[in-house]
């Protein structure tokens, strides 16, 4: 039992660092059992790893509040968050969470059990076991940790609001697609953060401005917990959000961005969702291309290279970002996410000037803007796009959003009223052709080094992958490192488990690793990972693929 865990941890202090190791192994708590699984061997290594199992019928929850999949992750994250806070201090710890409610390997509800997963740096000054120490982390602070997220000990209240209100924004999200719609923004929704590095919400007083949908724009869902809600819809198709600079259009794009997760109850954007299938494409120069048909994009390069088969190490902004608008669109993309900010401008637009000057068979490029409506019409996918410094696009919107003082306005009429009177209509491309569907060969996607499997994150901007380091800075839709290691565990086991056999096709292997996803959470791809992650959607797990420096695409 625990207690003979603390006898132990007594006997222990002033031993070599080393006899840690004796201590791995199940202890039953009152009601729970608490396991050792990893001890380090050392004070700086990685944290020692801790699992506490709690039955349900300790833990006490309810099964309203983990029926359903959604519901219990919820609860798990809201566990996660009360643990997080009770620990801080201690020498245990675990994973952090931010602003997005993700399936997380460090807690998860199960039928109402609770399992959670924790690190504690064992204590050892001169590499002599501190016994005392120890066993007040163990003995005294886990136990009364655990006793305060048991149902009993919580804000009762607090937890339903909670579990609701992820609840409603998955189903909000889940009722896009029939409404016809790839998004939207709930009435009084906060979008603006406190800054580029700090996730929270800027507040009303720091000057916030709540969202107000325009009214032609209205669109109203009747939700499971808090029943109507009003905003304001972006439909399929092609939307344009224009304004003047600094009025709050990137602010939105990146709402609509994060509209892919789930937020908590404060984080302002809880009723702001976009389609799962919701991928932001920037460019990104001196990233590398495997094998990647971009010739809607780029057809006959100086180089001659062809680029229906297009690798390379060092691609330009443009063809860089040809290549993950066709890498998105095979993983399955069906809403595409532009901010001008970000894309390179030659592969957006080109003026009729600038038409007239460079002849169409010495301009390798077609622009962005003359393939938009084809990629809609052919293949359903629609695009959400920020604009305010051309108006090529103006011709070719379905509807187009003014932003003003982080207002947004219906400027659909205006527009069109523009386009009607002015000169010749843009000549568009004849079509978007059909996507490549790459099968990757497994050997290239080397997840271990030295012969051990090796998975690291150096924060969300590099997977540590094998012998490679994954450039992931231009992933911007990841939102938590945890997701990281995520992506390394998906791909080491897609490897492992034969998902990637050299005949299946990338989106086939992506389809499967959903597939896996929905019935065991993260469970599918731990593969006995004692360290903290979470689960990546199908996008960024194909976006890092396509990064790795040594993939190799079969014929
Ligand atoms: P744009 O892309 O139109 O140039 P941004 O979206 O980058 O503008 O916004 C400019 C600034 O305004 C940013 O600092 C942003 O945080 C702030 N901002 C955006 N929307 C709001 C809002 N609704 N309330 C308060 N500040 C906002
Ligand atoms: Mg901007």
């Amino acid at each position: 039992s625990l207690r003979d865990l603390a006898g132990q941890l007594d006997r222990l202090h002033g031993d070599g660092y080393g006899k840690y190791r004796t201590i791995e192994g199940s202890w039953a708590g009152d009601g729970y059992t608490v396991v050792v699984r990893k001890a380090q061997t050392d004070p700086f290594a990685p944290a020692s790893r801790i699992e506490v199992r709690i039955p349900a019928d300790y833990a006490g929850f309810p099964e309203r509040l983990w029926a359903q999949p959604i519901r219990a992750r919820a609860l798990a994250d809201y566990l996660l968050r009360e643990l997080g806070k009770r620990l801080r201090g201690s020498l245990l710890s675990v994973d952090a969470c931010g602003q997005e409610v993700l399936d997380r390997s460090a807690l998860r509800v199960q039928a109402g059990a609770v399992t959670v997963s924790l690190g504690i740096d064992l204590p050892g000054p001169r590499r002599r076991i501190d016994g005392r120490g120890a066993r007040t982390a163990l003995c005294t602070e886990l136990p009364s940790a655990i006793e305060a997220i048991r149902y009993a000990a919580l804000d009762a209240a607090r937890l339903d609001t909670h579990v609701d209100a992820v609840q409603d924004s998955a189903a909000l999200r889940g009722m896009l697609a029939d409404a016809g719609l790839v998004a939207f923004v709930a009435d009084g929704a906060m979008l603006a953060r406190r800054s580029g590095t700090d996730d929270r919400p800027l507040t009303e007083s720091a000057g916030a401005i709540a969202f107000q949908s325009p009214e032609s724009m209205r669109a109203e869902f009747e939700l499971p917990n808090r029943g109507r809600v009003v905003g304001m819809g972006i439909g399929a198709g092609i939307t344009l959000i224009v304004g003047g600079g600094f009025h709050g259009k990137s602010t939105l794009l990146r709402a609509l961005e994060r509209g892919v997760y789930d937020h908590i109850a404060g984080d302002g954007r809880e009723l702001v969702v976009s389609r799962p299938s919701t991928v932001k494409i920037r460019a990104e120069d001196g990233r590398s291309v495997q094998r990647v048909d971009v010739s809607p994009f780029v057809g006959e390069l100086p180089t001659g290279a062809d680029t229906r088969d297009f690798s390379t190490s060092n691609a330009s902004g443009s063809t860089s970002q040809a290549a993950t608008t066709m890498e998105a669109l095979e993983a399955g993309a069906e809403v595409l996410l532009i901010d001008e900010d970000t894309a390179a401008t030659n592969l957006m637009i080109r003026d009729a000037r600038m038409q007239a000057l460079v002849a169409k068979d010495k301009e390798p490029l077609t622009p962005f803007v003359d393939l938009v409506r084809p990629l809609y019409r052919e293949h359903g996918v629609s695009t959400v796009l920020v604009m305010g410094g051309s108006g090529d696009y103006l011709e070719v919107a379905d509807r187009v959003l003014m932003m003003a003082s982080y207002m947004p306005e219906d400027a659909t009429d205006r527009a069109r009223a523009l386009v009607a009177g002015g000169a010749d209509r843009r000549i568009e491309a004849n079509d978007f052709p059909s996507v490549r569907h790459r099968v990757c060969d497994p050997a290239s996607v080397v997840t271990e080094h030295n012969g051990r499997r090796k998975i690291k994150q150096r924060g969300i901007d590099t997977l540590v992958l094998g012998d490679s380091d994954v450039d992931l800075r231009a992933v911007e839709q990841l939102v938590d490192r945890g997701q990281v290691i995520g992506i390394g565990l998906a791909l080491s086991h897609a490897v492992e488990s034969g998902l990637f056999d050299g005949q299946r096709t990338l989106g086939e292997v992506l389809d499967q690793l959903d597939e896996q996803f929905a019935s065991s959470g993260v469970a599918a791809v731990q593969r006995g990972y004692l360290g903290d992650f979470a689960l990546p959607r199908r996008f960024e797990i194909a976006a890092a693929l396509s990064r790795i420096r040594g993939l190799r695409v079969l014929p």
